[in-house]
């Protein structure tokens, strides 16, 4: 690496080799270029969107049902270290006696109550699910999710994406896999789009920057090698659709829609007539393959999710990340309609390619010709070779079903969830800390996730110091100049828009990862960069 010194002869080469990078590569190397700041400056990393909170009640709830699953395990053999398997029999009433009335044990016996008189369980089964999931004493099994498991999720995924409408026709008809986090879900995706020959090279992949990189970095691969088209929504429609967008989408060329809604980072949720002109666009194009990452939907005071309007055509991707602060676990799941696009196209591919297909997935069933897409996901996940010991981790699933599982109780008891709310306003107070320091405005809208900031930091330049001077700052330097500088100088992280697809000039704030004390300082210490340029301005003129 070349010198990190910002007013070294070497810093023209060195932000060129970084702008070579990936959006979070580079900001992994602004890290280390705050960390010897020059001017002695705390580091304030809002780069990344790893939240600094927990949910504790589900956590906990984990750690007491491993308690009792040892002591029902040592009802079958009691040695020294070793148990053994537990007894579903009479499972449910001897965890209630179990539970004594601390937080985590109460939240345990409504998730049980809810289970049983809300999801129709039946109690041992229920329990038995949830014990031996967490103590992991077996394959998970169904491979693709446990039984009550994907009952569960479905009845969390409606409640938190479906604006109420068809929650029943949908919990009854989506089929999950749950994966290590969304980041697994796309790969497995992709992947499994590529080897059923619904994607192929060349083929017209339709992205709405600006977007989570990884969608706009994996198209290019080598393994895809797909033509993507940007349809660029812009910050004065608030992120939403353009009419020209959707209209592009009336092109049976244009294989598959890729969404983040609500954005990141653009970070409002598509509004109704924008979700209203994507069912139009299917009945133009009823082949259109739609992938919704739906990661922050809660955020938003109002969703509801493309998966809901268009479920023939959607494929859902949803992560606990965010919300719960479980970036760690890796907790993400994917959701397909029983009836579905990807199926009719498999269903119609031409012979010879059908009958490779088949070929590949008769490995994993006799009747290889009707494996559903989401099945054969799970079985590509590993290899094909692997599909029984396919699946997440039980521990994971069940710490699925426990957010869940909190929220669904949280929703029976009030009719808002308070830990949702919890959440969204913490990010909501750093927000408008941030902006009030920068002098901008706040964009209130039930929309708006307010999870991420997109900042301009061109047109603050122009509010402050003028046209003449923001059209210099836009024109002198290398596109991540000001990121450099922002980092050795003052010690701030924040992350470059154009690796999100955003023009030059606008920086991701992210809302999630600092304390809210740093926000009003990160304002700040922009406006001290700025003020800097401004300076080497007069200078130069
Ligand atoms: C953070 C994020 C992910 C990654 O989710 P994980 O479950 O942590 O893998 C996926 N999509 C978007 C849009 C994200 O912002």
């Amino acid at each position: 690496m070349v010198s990190e010194n910002a007013d070294d002869k070497s810093l023209d080469k060195y932000e060129k080799d970084l702008a070579k990078l990936g959006n979070f590569e580079v900001a992994s190397c602004l890290v280390k270029l705050a960390e010897k700041n020059s001017t002695n400056s705390p580091v304030l990393n809002a780069g990344r969107g790893n939240p600094n909170w927990i949910q504790t009640v589900s956590r906990l709830a984990f750690c007491r049902l491993v308690e009792f699953g040892v002591q029902e395990s040592r009802r079958t053999i009691n040695g020294k270290d070793l148990a053994g398997y537990t007894e579903k029999e009479g499972m449910a009433k001897r965890l209630r006696s179990f539970l004594s009335d601390s937080p985590a044990d109460l939240f345990l016996s409504k998730a049980l109550d809810y289970g049983e008189v809300n999801l129709g369980f039946n109690g041992d089964e229920f329990a038995a699910e949830l014990v031996n999931g967490v103590l992991g004493n077996d394959y998970p099994m169904p491979s693709r999710v446990l039984n009550c498991t994907q009952t569960v999720i479905n009845h969390y995924l409606a409640s938190i994406l479906y604006a109420g409408h068809d929650v029943k026709k949908l919990i009854d008809t989506t089929q999950l896999f749950p994966t290590e986090g969304a980041t697994a879900a796309i790969a497995y995706i992709f992947n499994s789009l590529k080897e059923n020959h619904l994607i192929a090279p060349g083929d017209k992949i339709i992205l709405n920057t600006p977007i989570f990189s990884p969608y706009m970095a994996i198209p290019q691969l080598n393994d895809y090698r797909l033509k993507t088209i940007d349809l660029k929504s812009i910050e004065s429609d608030h992120w939403q659709l353009k009419a020209e967008a959707v209209e592009a989408l009336n092109d049976s060329e244009v294989k598959a829609l890729i969404l983040v809604n609500p954005s990141n980072p653009g970070s409002v949720a598509l509004s109704t007539p924008t979700l209203e002109a994507l069912k139009d666009a299917v009945k133009k194009n009823p082949h259109l393959m739609v992938i919704t990452d739906d990661v922050y939907s809660t955020f938003a005071s109002e969703f509801r999710s493309v998966y809901n309007v268009i479920p023939y055509n959607t494929l859902l991707v949803y992560s606990y990340s965010k919300l719960y602060g479980v970036t760690g676990w890796r907790l993400g799941v994917l959701g397909i309609n029983e009836s579905n696009v990807f199926d009719e196209l498999i269903a119609n591919l031409p012979k010879r390619q059908k009958e490779e297909v088949d070929k590949r997935y008769a490995h994993d069933s006799m009747d290889p010709e009707n494996m559903k897409f989401i099945d054969r996901i799970v079985a590509d996940s590993r290899s094909i070779g692997l599909y029984h010991t396919a699946g997440l981790s039980t521990p994971q699933q069940i710490m699925e079903d426990l957010f869940s599982l909190a929220h669904l109780v949280n929703i029976a008891q009030g009719d808002k969830d308070y830990y949702i709310k919890e959440a969204c306003d913490l990010v909501d107070a750093r927000y408008a800390s941030l902006n009030k320091a920068l002098g901008i405005e706040d964009f209130n809208n039930s929309r708006n996730t307010k999870y991420y900031s997109l900042v301009d930091v061109y047109a603050i330049a122009e509010k402050h110091y003028g046209k003449e001077f923001s059209s210099w700052l836009a024109t002198h330097f290398d596109r991540l100049d000001f990121l450099y500088k922002l980092a050795s100088r003052y010690g701030v992280v924040l992350m470059d828009g154009v690796g999100f697809g955003s023009n030059r000039g606008i920086v991701r704030v992210s809302e999630a990862n600092l304390p809210d004390a740093a926000y009003p300082q990160i304002g700040e210490k922009v406006r001290k960069l700025l003020k800097d340029y401004f300076e080497q301005w007069k200078e130069e003129k």
